[in-house]
């Protein structure tokens, strides 16, 4: 539906958002279960987190790819205390601070 008057455009997206705002969720759901959706979700949590890294993109690819801690070399994602967590120097704010990939025991312990 094309609007030349921006107003309009933004009044239209916005009635069509609350009319079909259970649609949308719905979609929302069950994008963030697919492949780039689960991506665009991890990345959106990592920089919440303060995780600063120069390719968002190459750090997926590295934390999808890494099996063990860089630390106790444990098989990640085992139970718990074996979640795979990226570790970062939380005192840097801003440059890159991504330092390994950790189970959640480890990262815990160095902080
Ligand atoms: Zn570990």
């Amino acid at each position: 539906m094309p609007y030349k008057d921006p107003e309009k455009k933004k009044e239209y997206d916005r009635e069509y958002r609350l009319k079909n705002i259970e649609k949308i969720k719905e979609y929302e759901r069950e994008y963030r279960k697919t492949p780039s959706g689960k991506k665009s979700n991890a990345i959106r949590k990592w920089r919440h987190r303060g995780i600063i890294f120069y390719d968002y993109d190459l750090l997926y690819d590295i934390y999808t790819h890494t099996t063990h801690c860089d630390e106790c070399e444990c098989l990640l994602n085992q139970c718990d205390r074996s979640r795979k967590c990226v570790d970062h120097d939380h005192s840097i704010t801003d440059d890159e601070n991504v330092r390994n990939i950790l189970c959640l025991s480890c990262n815990v312990e160095r902080g």
